[in-house]
C-alpha cells in the first residue's frame, strides 16, 4: 500500500513502517504511529519560528516533536528516529483540544509547528489546525514542503503561515543534501501556496559554494512576487561538522546584497551584529537582533511597513533558557558531547539519557543556568557531568579530575596578577557583546580578566554602540569559536568605523578555535588558551599535550596554529 503524505510515496506492506519511520500500514490504512505526541510545547515569539513579516512580535504556542522524511547528514533528527521506541517514553500526549486550550490560556495569537518536520504528524496536525481555527487561533508550520499535492490540498485550507525550508534549487542538491529524489515537488508546492494566498516566507542555508543555487532561488521567487521574504541561514558548524563550509558574516552580507537585486526583503540569520535582519525605509524601521541559531528578536519598531501582515505586538515575549527556535536541539547536542567525553557512545544509552532529560523540563533549565547564569561558576559544570554520568552509569571521575587539575592550577597562578586587563568577548561582529554572565565571559574572568558589564542582556548577547565599546576600551578581545568572525574582519570593521581601542592598537585580538568555548566539553582548552594569551608571563599551558591526554589524539586545527590572534 502506498503512503501519499509526502513525495517519497513509500510502498508499505501490511504492518510495516515507511522510510521516515513515522507511518505504518495497519490493515490497509496508513496510520500515524505517534498520534498527538509531542516533545516540545512552549510559547515563543514568532521571530524565533522564524517569521519576520507576520504578526510581528506576537506570542505563539510552538509545538514540535521528532522525525523527518529527509535524511540530512548530521541532523539530530536521524538519531531520534532510529531510537524512537526509546524516545517515545518522553512524548507528551496532548489532544488537539488540550493544545488549543493551552494556547488560549497562554494568550497566544496562534499555534506554530516547528523543530521537526510537520509532515510527520499529518493527521494530528489536520485535526489540530481545524480546532485552532474554530477557536480563532492562527495556525502555521515550518516545513520542507515535500508534501504530495493531495496531502497539501487537505492541509492548505487551515494554514495561515508557512516557513518553507529549502535545501537548494536543483534536483542534484536535493539528492546530495537530503536524499530526496527531486526538488520539483517543493517548487510546485511553493507556487500552490502562492496561488492559494497562503502567507509564506522562505528560508535556506548558505554554505560556501552554493551561491548560484541561492541566486536561482531568489530569481524563482521573484517571478511570483518580489515581496516574498527570503531568510538566509548562514551555515554554522555544530559539533563535528566541517568549519570549511562556514561563510564569514561579511561574505554572507555580500551575498545578501546580490540577492536583493531580485527580492525586496532578504534577511541574514546566524550573524550577530548584522544590519541585514532589519526592515527599514524612510517611513519605518524595525530593528532585530540575533537570537540564537535560526532566531531573531525585535529590538525596536517605528512605523508599520505595508509588507507586514497583521498587527504588531507592543509587548515582548522572551523564552526561558534553551526554549524557543532551534536552541533545544543545540542543548541536546551538548548533552551528547558530554556523554561522549564520559566514553558513553552506545546510541541506545544516549537515547535513554536524552529521554530522561526530555521528560523533565527542569533539567534543561538546570543545564542552561549552570552554564549561563549569574549565580554559577565554572565548577558548577561538574554538576552536569555528574548528573549525566549517573543517568548513563558512567564514572565521571577521570573527566572531572582533568578539569579540576587545570582549574586549581589557574586559581593558584592568578594570584600573581597585579593589574587586571580589560577583556571583551564578542560573537560574529565587533559590536555584538556576549552577556556578562555567559559561559565565555566566565572563562575570561576565571583567568583573572575584567569583563564588560552590560546593563541589558540578550540571547546570547546584545549589540552595543560604538561609543560604549570605545569608552570601555578593552585591552584584549576574544572572538567566540561558535558563530565566529575572522580577526581580519574584526580589525577592518574597527578601522572602517573609527573604533580605536587598545586591543586593536596592541594587536591583541584572538579568535577561539571552534568548539573551545560555550557548548562543548572542550571548553577547558579555551580556558587555557585565554589564560596563555592574556597573561603569558603567568600562564604557560602546553595545550597540545593536554589535548592529547584528553582526546587520545593530536589536535588538528584547520589553521596551522590554534593561536589565531593577530598578536
Ligand atoms: S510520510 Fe513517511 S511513510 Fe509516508 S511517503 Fe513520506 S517518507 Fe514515506
Amino acid at each position: 500500500m502506498k503512503c501519499h503524505i509526502c513525495e517519497f510515496r513509500c510502498n508499505i506492506e501490511n504492518s510495516k513502517i515507511g522510510s521516515c519511520g513515522m507511518y505504518q500500514n495497519i490493515n490497509g490504512q496508513i496510520t500515524e504511529r505517534f498520534k498527538n505526541s509531542y516533545l516540545f510545547v512552549n510559547p515563543i515569539s514568532i521571530e524565533t519560528q522564524p517569521m519576520l513579516h507576520f504578526f510581528v512580535n506576537h506570542k505563539f504556542l510552538q509545538i514540535g516533536s521528532v522525525g523527518c522524511n529527509f535524511k540530512c547528514e548530521g541532523c539530530v533528527s536521524n538519531i531520534f528516529v532510529k531510537y524512537i521506541d526509546i524516545y517515545k517514553n518522553a512524548f507528551k500526549k496532548l489532544s488537539a483540544q488540550e493544545i488549543v486550550q493551552k494556547a488560549l490560556e497562554e494568550n497566544c495569537k496562534g499555534i506554530s509547528f516547528g523543530i521537526n518536520e510537520p509532515t510527520m504528524h499529518y493527521f494530528s496536525l489536520l485535526e489540530l489546525a481545524k480546532i485552532a481555527k474554530e477557536n480563532k487561533l492562527l495556525f502555521g508550520i515550518s516545513t520542507n514542503l515535500y508534501y504530495t499535492k493531495e496531502s497539501l490540498f487537505q492541509l492548505i485550507k487551515y494554514l495561515d503561515f508557512v516557513n518553507v525550508g529549502l535545501k537548494g534549487y536543483t534536483k542534484e542538491t536535493y539528492r546530495k543534501f537530503c536524499k530526496a529524489p527531486d526538488s520539483k515537488p517543493v517548487y510546485r508546492n511553493i507556487v500552490y501556496l502562492f496561488k492559494n494566498n497562503v502567507y509564506f516566507e522562505v528560508s535556506i542555508v548558505y554554505s560556501k559554494g552554493v551561491e548560484n543555487e541561492l541566486i536561482n532561488v531568489a530569481k524563482f521567487l521573484s517571478k511570483l512576487s518580489k515581496q516574498i521574504p527570503l531568510q538566509i541561514m548562514r551555515f554554522i558548524p555544530f559539533d563535528k561538522a566541517s568549519g570549511e563550509l562556514e561563510p564569514s558574516i561579511k561574505e554572507s552580507e555580500n551575498l545578501v546584497e546580490e540577492l536583493k537585486k531580485h527580492l525586496d526583503y532578504v534577511y541574514l540569520f546566524n550573524s550577530p551584529g548584522t544590519k541585514y535582519l532589519d526592515t527599514n525605509s524612510d517611513n519605518f524601521d524595525i530593528k532585530r537582533s540575533f537570537y540564537g541559531p535560526m532566531g531573531a528578536h525585535i529590538i525596536s519598531i517605528k512605523g508599520k511597513p505595508n509588507c507586514i501582515i497583521g498587527d504588531i505586538s507592543k509587548k515582548d515575549y522572551e523564552e526561558d533558557g534553551f526554549f524557543g527556535g532551534y536552541r533545544i536541539t543545540r542543548a541536546l547536542e551538548m548533552v551528547i558531547g558530554i556523554l561522549n567525553a564520559l566514553n558513553v557512545t552506545d546510541k541506545k544509552t544516549i537515547a535513554s539519557v536524552i529521554t530522561e532529560i526530555l521528560k523533565d523540563k527542569t533539567f534543561l533549565n538546570f543545564f542552561h543556568e549552570t552554564q549561563d547564569d549569574i549565580n554559577s561558576n565554572l565548577e558548577n559544570y561538574f554538576d552536569i557531568v555528574e548528573l549525566l554520568a549517573k543517568l548513563s552509569n558512567a564514572n565521571p571521575k577521570k573527566l572531572i579530575d582533568f578539569y579540576k587539575e587545570i582549574l586549581d592550577d589557574i586559581k593558584l597562578k592568578r594570584k600573581k596578577i597585579d593589574k587586571k586587563l580589560k577583556s571583551y568577548y564578542v560573537m560574529g561582529t565587533p559590536i555584538f557583546a556576549l552577556n556578562t554572565h555567559r559561559f565565555e565571559n566566565k572563562l575570561a574572568s576565571f583567568v583573572g580578566l575584567e569583563v564588560l558589564k552590560l546593563e541589558k542582556e540578550g540571547k546570547p548577547g546584545i549589540n552595543i554602540s560604538k561609543e560604549t565599546l570605545i569608552s570601555y576600551n578593552p585591552d584584549i578581545v576574544f572572538i567566540s569559536g561558535f558563530i565566529s568572525c575572522k580577526t581580519e574582519d574584526f580589525i577592518d570593521y574597527c578601522q572602517n568605523h573609527n573604533i580605536n581601542i587598545n586591543a586593536t592598537k596592541y594587536k591583541k585580538v584572538y579568535k577561539l578555535p571552534f568548539g573551545w568555548d560555550f557548548g562543548s566539553v572542550e571548553w577547558i582548552f579555551g580556558l587555557m588558551y585565554i589564560a596563555n594569551v592574556a597573561y603569558p608571563h603567568i600562564y604557560n599551558f602546553n595545550i597540545e599535550s593536554k589535548y592529547f591526554l584528553f582526546n587520545n589524539k593530536k589536535y588538528t586545527p584547520l589553521n596551522k596554529s590554534f593561536y589565531t590572534g593577530i598578536g
